[in-house]
């Protein structure tokens, strides 16, 4: 909700409300519909009869319902820092895909993206860039930030350690299975086998092919 200027005579913003001061006689008050009421975006910004209609309106319950899902995603929780970063660059990837289908969305006249926004003030008219625009440009700054924090935080480390640990187990699994089956983990008979069928799991795996990309040698005393 946007601060106006003598707010201190009106009663409170209300959340899930219009909350545009209405032009009455009598004591200050402001309207109690619900928030977009007759609009496209019923639940954010001003209703009909307060301009949230209008370009402006649009722009403004746009980025009302941006900072309203970036507020529900804050909800505090215990979290290993290093993944608070990893999420926090999925978070923002995400958040501004949502940016950008808003912009695409608040529409003009000619049907075109609204990218700039007129505003007439005591001055003249002048136009700026769509508040959406500029949310955009900050949440962008906001992801490279958090992809070079995370990055910096050993991240990618943390994931290779997490790549070599799983190695290390299933080809504990593999070798344990072979010596329960009476056999010997080194018989070349053997090593072939098991090194056809992971380069076979690599090759129909594509992207994941790293989680069972043999190491020349894990330390294990299995040659594989
Ligand atoms: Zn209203």
């Amino acid at each position: 909700m946007r601060p106006r200027r003598d707010d201190g005579d009106l009663p409170p913003e209300l959340p899930g409300k219009c909350n545009s001061r209405k032009r009455a006689d009598g004591p200050p008050t402001r309207c109690r519909m619900t928030a977009g009421h007759g609009t496209t975006h019923l639940g954010h910004g001003q209703c009909s009869r307060h301009g949230g209609s209008t370009q402006t309106g649009r722009a403004i319950a746009a980025k009302e319902l941006v900072a309203d899902v970036a507020r529900r995603f804050g909800a505090p929780r215990e979290i290993d820092p290093l993944l608070a970063l990893q999420e926090e660059v999925s978070r923002t990837a995400g958040l501004i895909d949502l940016i950008e289908g808003e912009v695409n969305a608040t529409v003009g006249p000619d049907g075109r993206p609204m990218l700039v926004e007129t505003i007439n003030g005591r001055e003249g008219t002048r136009t700026t860039p769509s508040p959406l625009l500029d949310l955009h440009h900050r949440e962008r700054r906001h992801f490279v930030a958090a992809a070079r924090a995370a990055l910096d935080g050993g991240v990618v480390t943390e994931r290779d350690r997490w790549i070599a640990d799983y190695q290390h187990r299933v080809l504990g699994l593999i070798a344990g299975i072979i010596r329960g089956l009476g056999l010997d983990p080194d018989a070349p008979e053997v090593v072939a086998v098991v090194s056809r069928c992971l380069g076979e799991f690599a090759a129909t795996t594509s992207g994941r092919s790293e989680l069972l990309a043999v190491p020349a040698d894990d330390g294990d005393g299995v040659s594989w």
